[in-house]
């Protein structure tokens, strides 16, 4: 059957833009869709993580957005009286995905990146005032009928799968007829974004989380002039009487006066948790919000999404090349849900000590330190189980970012299917995968000792699908790329 794209992705939103960076280098032909004019030009994430900077990496963007960022040093979780409850620490240091642990952005600057690299691709279209209203998904095809609202034209284009980066709202999800899991945390929140009039204005360089029973509040440390406060509402309290301008400024009084920043939005978010209980249903998936929310207390809702896309970025490329693999496909959900869920639960504990109703332990890798002072170290959460044996004690485990003796950088080389490397002679023809030895990628040895082993096979999302000490590397091969390209 004749397709008009290989895949439409509805929303062009951070993952949407994301997956189809990542999908327009596999070389697939995309038509994106979105119901809005132009992007939303007022930040909602402010914070993103190396591992997300490592996608960025591969698109290709995260050079010029590193000169829009600022290495974000930490979170304080704070009580009444300003004693310390909780520190989160994030230090400068290069991690193994090659990059700081943790960034504030601003939001807008990120999503017009995604969307001017997406220019130079010529197999993807990209459409504005274009809302997707109904949905048709056959075994072999996919269909989606859209309304562009500024001609008042309807039309209908067939592609092998639909993806939905429609937020939290989604449509696809409603198409998909998957219900949201409801995972306990409802709060309304009023965020206020500031901008310094002067430079010198007081303010700490940390995240500060105020914990309080009557009014919790966050404050961050934005990009350049950009700070922000937010602040849950009371039950009943509405949003008229709380940015009553009066009001506002009594309570920002503490830390700024309007002389020293001006406002640039106040609105009210309703921070959820919720997860799809399905991301797949045939030829349809969920990325992003439309997959999950989860309260911002972590800075990892849009990061979800990113890994969300990096992960089905590629499975989706090798389905559209090579055919349709369910077993593929359907590790999409089991890979991520189980990742994000860790997530999510520990940014609801967060919460809970931010209403003072939960103790400090919002993660077990909360530990009293020698002077008394809690900390926490970064959530790493594993893939739940999908490729690979889950006894592979490699299975999962991030490949690190590593510049060779040649001084290539090894991201440079991951291409769109996984990779093998190996210290031992192999012949490469004989293997039905790309192999690079240790006289390929100087320095590669030093890497395999570091996970005990002689032969790694890693997926173009950087993970390490399998590991082995044998000889017999055709059958090694052989075996997990079976169990990737069954049909
Ligand atoms: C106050 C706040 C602070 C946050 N802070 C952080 C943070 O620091 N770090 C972090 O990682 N995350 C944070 N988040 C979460 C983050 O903002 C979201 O997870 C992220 O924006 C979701 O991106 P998305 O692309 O999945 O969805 P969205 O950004 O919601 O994009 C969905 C797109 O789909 C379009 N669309 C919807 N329906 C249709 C349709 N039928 N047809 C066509 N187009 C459609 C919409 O117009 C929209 O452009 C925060 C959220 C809030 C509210």
């Amino acid at each position: 059957m004749q397709m008009d794209f290989d895949v439409v992705i509805v929303g062009l939103g951070p993952t949407g833009g994301t997956l189809a960076n990542l999908l327009a280098i596999n070389n697939l032909s995309i038509l994106i869709l979105e119901k809005e004019a132009s992007l939303y030009d007022l930040p909602r994430a402010v914070h993103f993580d190396d591992e997300v900077m490592r996608v960025f990496q591969t698109i290709g963007i995260s050079d010029s957005l590193s000169k829009k960022l600022i290495i974000n040093k930490g979170t304080k979780f704070l009580d009444e009286n300003g004693k310390l409850l909780l520190d989160w620490p994030r230090p400068k240091i290069i991690t193994e995905n090659g990059w700081y642990p943790s960034y504030r952005f601003h939001q807008p600057d990120l999503e017009r990146s995604l969307r001017y690299k997406l220019k130079k691709f010529d197999k993807v279209v990209s459409l504005q005032n274009c809302e997707v209203f109904k949905t048709v998904n056959k075994k072999n095809f996919t269909e989606v009928h859209y309304k562009n609202t500024k001609i008042n034209k309807i039309n209908s284009v067939k592609s092998k799968y639909i993806i939905g980066c429609d937020g939290a709202n989604s449509f696809i999800r409603n198409e998909m007829k998957t219900e949201l899991e409801n995972l306990g945390f409802e709060q309304r929140w009023a965020v206020i974004d500031l901008i310094l009039k002067t430079k010198n204005v007081n303010l700490p360089d940390r995240t500060i989380q105020y914990c309080n029973a009557k009014r919790p509040a966050t404050y961050c440390r934005n990009v350049g002039r950009r700070r922000r406060w937010e602040i849950a509402l009371k039950d009943n309290e509405s949003s008229i009487t709380f940015f009553d301008e009066k009001r506002l400024w009594k309570f920002l009084s503490k830390w700024v006066s309007p002389n020293e920043v001006e406002i640039e939005r106040k609105t009210v978010y309703t921070f959820q948790s919720a997860i799809a209980k399905s991301w797949r249903e045939g030829r349809m998936f969920l990325v992003g919000d439309a997959a999950h929310l989860t309260p911002p207390f972590m800075g990892q809702g849009m990061c979800a999404g990113i890994r969300d896309a990096s992960n089905l970025a590629w499975k989706i490329s090798i389905c559209c090349k090579k055919g349709h693999s369910e077993n593929l496909l359907n590790s999409y959900q089991s890979e991520r849900s189980s990742n994000v869920r860790d997530y999510i639960n520990t940014a609801m504990k967060m919460g809970e000590l931010l209403n003072s109703i939960g103790g400090s332990k919002v993660s077990d890798t909360v530990f009293v330190q020698p002077d008394g002072t809690i900390k926490m170290n970064t959530i790493k959460p594993q893939l739940g189980k999908g490729l690979g044996e889950c006894e592979d004690i490699n299975r999962g485990k991030i490949f690190p970012s590593f510049k060779s003796d040649f001084g290539r950088d090894i991201d440079n080389i991951f291409a769109c299917d996984p990779i093998l490397i190996t210290n031992k002679k192999i012949n490469k023809k004989e293997l039905r995968i790309k192999s690079y030895d240790c006289s390929d990628i100087p320095g590669m040895e030093v890497i395999l000792k570091k996970f005990k082993t002689n032969t790694l096979i890693i997926r173009p999302d950087r993970f390490i699908l399998a590991s082995t000490q044998k000889n017999d590397l055709l059958k090694f091969t052989n075996t997990c790329l079976n169990e990737i390209y069954s049909l």
